[in-house]
Formats: C-alpha cells, structure tokens, sequence
C-alpha cells in the first residue's frame, strides 16, 4: 500500500517529492476514504489553525485518531508536529489530534526569526540532519513514552513514541530522504488507549 500525506493545505507536494525519491509511492489524503487505502501517514507543514479546523469539520481529524490507535506509523513536520500534540501552549482551544504525548510551543523560535537552517544532531542517525526551521515549534513537555530524538539549541525538535514521530524542521524541503527512510522503516504499533 502507498503512503498517505495529508494534502489539506501546506507543502505535502514536498513530501510526495521525497517519497519519490526513495522509490516510494505517496498518495494524497483528504478523506477517512483516502486515509483507508495507505498504510502510513505523514502530515506536512503547514498553518495547524486552518488545517485543525478542516480535519474537525469532515471527520478526517477521528479517521485519523483511529488510524493512529490500530497502530498505523504517523509522522508530522512542523504544522503535523503541532496538530499531533496532546498540547499547545497557551492554546487550550486549538483542535490538536492528541497522539503524541507532548506539549509544544508554536513559533517558539521568536518572531522575527521566521526561518533559518542549521545541522541537527538525530539520535538513531549517524550523521547530524540539516533542519530547516520555518516559523517552528519545540517540544515543550514529553510524556514518560515519549523519546526525544533530536534537539537544537538545547529544545527538543524530534520525538518519537512507538509509531509515532514528530519532528520541528522540515526534511522534505532538502535533499536529504534518510529521515524519509528511517520512518519508512517503522513498523505499525498499536496504541494502548487509556481514554
Ligand atoms: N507556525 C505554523 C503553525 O503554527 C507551523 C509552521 C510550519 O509548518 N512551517 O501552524
């Protein structure tokens, strides 16, 4: 089965790009429909108000919990990130789909740094990744299952819980697919739900 990118709004056609490139097939997700036919979910970057909005308003925002629950590996860059939290800081009302047990900060690099790059040091990679920072988030809090793969500047910017992983940059936007590879290569876990 293909991999699915969430294709509401922001870059998911850089995503669908990477997948190419290591010889995968990416198809487009805009419907529980869509969501059935793949076998694993990435959820680009993009702005997490509108695309929150979107996933609560057609049901893909529940097909995708579901998914998530029956064990289907899901990694969000950026906007993804910051939709699979448990929590945003200072935005208890902004519909989050609460995976990821982590609280984030959203452009938590400051204002007028709107984007920048610089190399990140990944822990199951050998060499450090080159992490483009577009208006990002950091994690702010990570729940006991939750490993912290990467940091920058001494804040988290990747984790990872069973199938799950998250991370704050943007690897779809540089040549480099070993982060494409590596969640690839993560098998389903289903998730024990505690409510
Ligand atoms: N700042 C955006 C948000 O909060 C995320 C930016 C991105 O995905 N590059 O939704």
């Amino acid at each position: 089965m293909p991999v699915g990118v969430l294709a509401i709004q922001g870059d998911f056609e850089k995503h669908l790009d990477a997948l190419a490139r290591v010889g995968m097939e990416g198809v487009e997700v805009r419907s529980p429909e869509h969501l059935s036919k793949v076998e694993r979910l990435i959820l680009p970057g993009g702005e997490s108000t509108t695309v929150g909005l979107l996933l609560q308003r057609y049901g893909l925002g529940e097909a995708i919990q579901d998914a998530a629950k029956r064990g289907m590996p899901m990694w969000g860059t950026c906007m993804g990130m910051i939709l699979m939290a448990r929590s945003i800081q200072g935005r208890e009302n902004q519909y989050r789909l609460n995976l990821l047990d982590i609280e984030v900060a959203r452009n938590a690099f400051g204002a007028q740094v709107h984007s920048f790059e610089d190399e990140v040091e990944i822990a199951d990679l050998e060499e450090p990744v080159l992490g483009v920072f577009i208006r990002a988030p950091v994690v702010t809090q990570c729940g006991e299952g939750v490993r912290p793969l990467g940091q920058f500047q001494g804040k988290v910017v990747a984790v990872r819980q069973g199938a799950l992983m998250g991370t704050s940059f943007h690897p779809e936007l540089t040549d480099d697919t070993r982060l494409h590879s590596y969640f690839l290569e993560i098998e389903p876990t289903p998730v024990d739900s505690h409510g």
